[in-house]
């Protein structure tokens, strides 16, 4: 998740890029850089750092030009290097592009443009569009022809912005499950990730819907449907937010506005290319025993894996939290270790890194942060391009940690014979069907969840309980709620409940049941049972159901409605909505939610 911008003045536009550029840098800081059409020519500069550091190297705002474009990065493919940052120009030169997203199918895209001559100066995913472009226009000199046939040919998520020398008054833009909008202004047009890049200069802004391309100059704009190129009709529409607000996207904190972004970040992450897959669910194959390893929300985040190894593969694979890696796990050379980091300097995570390494364990991991020390630690990496998670608290970087997780259960499901290329896709495909629907859930339902909070704004004592997958759902909100509240939230399983824990339930301690889909028959009735056995002692129950969920609802006090939707992703609903309902619970209580006090974003002491 990175950020693009793209101006189209009838003046120099070097400054108000430059500008773009510092407002977009919320949404990643590894490298930046410009390319302005400058008498006849594209001219670019780029680098490393922030947007500061880069300037006061580059000089951004020397260079001439009335059209140009300008990057962001927060790197997914290729480090952080001065030729992997983008602006990238296509070989000749002549087509240069920015983008914000993944292309899923771009190592054979790239071999077959080799194979033809291309010459690729970056490690990026991105560089193969700038070349496919040139390729194309090679065919038919028409530059929208060109820009949509590529596009055809290409798999992922993308914002692109692209200019060329062949229509020097032009920008092209492009959008598919990563974000793009339109600024209006006189005789100057924006195009940008998000309206930060341009809100000090106008507040009329135009939305992109996916597959739409935009070709925009500095006086007029058209956009039109990918794909069978129809003009779209558009309203312009007046946003009234302040800079802080836009900064936010438009909501009070930046917990929720990631809670908002996961949509988009999901299917990010479900972008990952299959080879990245293949790489580390082969080592579940190649070796005696795997592990999942994280700490804090990551550690949950492992603990789901060992329940989708077990679900897709038949593969008990042990989640162990990295504090306790060192001294729990007789690590050796025929297991390999699957860790978990979203900044990817987590301390207690590089102690595990180091036992499994001196132990020569085979090592991966998945994190968020290219070039951290742990991607470096690692024998292989997959970096889930959620973009700067800000709140302290992780919400969007856990939610893609755990659809590449899924990824790989699947693959590694493939990899052992449990499941058909066919079942594996079919699961694919619920994933994003549920990255669409998470969408529809948080829009629809936060009103409600923020009423829910509200009324529970009393209760001082939670117990969160799950069973199967649902468990380490219920850890892991449990741990949200007291993150971002203080209060005190207890997760466990719905099973253990009557052994122990039972005692402490009577009329002033809440329950929070993760209730599964009813379709998961055995279950739906298992955790039922634990509900019986609160209310038996007068303790509060709220619980996720579905609305026509009649029966249940009668022995609750309340309830969050989920949507009719696979048993499979179910788990992932409920936990959004946790997400919510702590975040507003935190709300109603008045505290610094983005910065809650002693914690710190990225652990690096022990
Ligand atoms: N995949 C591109 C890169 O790594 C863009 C990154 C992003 O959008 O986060 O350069």
């Amino acid at each position: 998740m990175c950020g693009i911008s793209a101006i189209a003045g009838h003046k120099p536009v070097a400054k108000l890029l430059l500008k773009s550029l510092q407002n977009l840098e919320y949404r990643g800081y590894d490298s930046c850089g410009m390319a302005l059409f400058d008498d006849e020519e594209i001219k670019l500069r780029k680098n490393i750092g922030n947007v500061n550091e880069v300037n006061a190297i580059e000089h951004f705002e020397e260079m001439k030009g009335h059209l140009g474009i300008a990057h962001t990065r927060w790197a997914t493919h290729g480090g952080v290097t001065p030729e992997n940052s983008h602006p990238h120009f296509s070989s000749d030169n002549n087509f240069v592009i920015v983008h914000n997203g993944i292309f899923s199918n771009f190592q054979s895209i790239k071999t077959d443009l080799e194979a033809k001559g291309y010459r690729f100066r970056s490690q990026t995913d991105t560089e193969v569009f700038a070349n496919l472009v040139q390729d194309e226009y090679k065919a038919e000199a028409d530059v929208e022809t060109a820009f949509c046939n590529a596009l055809n040919k290409l798999e992922g998520s993308y914002a692109i912005a692209m200019i060329c020398v062949y229509q020097p008054d032009t920008v092209f833009a492009v959008k598919k499950d990563s974000p793009l909008v339109l600024g209006i202004n006189d005789g100057v047009n924006f195009v940008s990730s998000d309206m930060n890049a341009f809100i000090s200069e106008t507040r009329d802004t135009v939305l992109i819907n996916d597959y739409e391309y935009v070709m925009m100059t500095n006086d007029s704009f058209q956009v039109k449907r990918l794909s069978d190129r129809q003009i779209q009709t558009k309203q312009i529409i007046h946003v009234q937010w302040d800079r802080e607000t836009a900064q936010k996207g438009g909501f009070s904190h930046y917990m929720l506005k990631e809670i908002f972004d996961q949509p988009q970040t999901a299917r990010q992450a479900l972008h990952i290319p299959s080879q990245e897959i293949e790489v580390i669910a082969r080592k579940f194959i190649e070796k005696k025993q795997s592990f999942c390893v994280g700490v804090g929300t990551t550690y949950y985040v492992a603990m789901i894996g060992t329940y989708l190894f077990s679900k897709y593969a038949d593969l008990y694979v042990p989640s162990i939290s990295a504090d306790e890696f060192p001294t729990l796990i007789p690590v050796n050379a025929d297991q390999h270790v699957l860790f978990f980091s979203q900044s990817g300097e987590t301390y207690d995570t590089r102690m595990a890194i180091r036992a499994a390494t001196q132990a020569g364990a085979a090592t991966s991991a998945v994190v968020n942060v290219v070039g951290s020390s742990i991607s470096q630690e690692v024998d292989d990496c997959i970096f889930q391009g959620s973009g700067p998670e800000i709140c302290v608290v992780s919400t969007k970087a856990a939610l893609s940690q755990i659809m590449i997780l899924w990824l790989i259960a699947l693959r590694v499901g493939v990899l052992r014979n449990r499941l058909s290329e066919a079942e594996a896709e079919a699961q694919r495909k619920k994933l994003f069907d549920f990255s669409r629907l998470i969408e529809k859930v948080i829009n629809e339902e936060s009103g409600f969840i923020r009423d829910l909070a509200k009324k529970t704004s009393h209760v001082r004592n939670w117990l969160f309980m799950g069973r199967g997958i649902y468990y380490p759902v219920a850890l892991e909100s449990a741990l949200k709620m007291k993150e971002v509240t203080y209060l005190h939230a207890e997760g466990l399983p719905a099973g253990f409940l009557k052994h122990g824990t039972l005692a402490m339930v009577d009329e002033n301690m809440y329950s929070l049941f993760f209730l599964p889909n009813r379709k998961d028959v055995e279950l739906y009735h298992a955790t039922q049972m634990a509900i019986q056995e609160v209310k038996a002692r007068q303790g509060k129950v709220i619980a996720f159901c579905t609305q026509d969920d009649k029966e249940v609802q009668q022995v609750l006090d309340h309830y969050f409605v989920i949507p009719e939707t696979d048993p499979e992703v179910t788990p992932l609903v409920e936990m959004v909505m946790a997400q919510l309902f702590s975040y507003y619970s935190a709300l109603n209580l008045g505290l610094n939610i983005d910065k809650p006090r002693n914690l710190a974003k990225s652990v690096t002491v022990g």
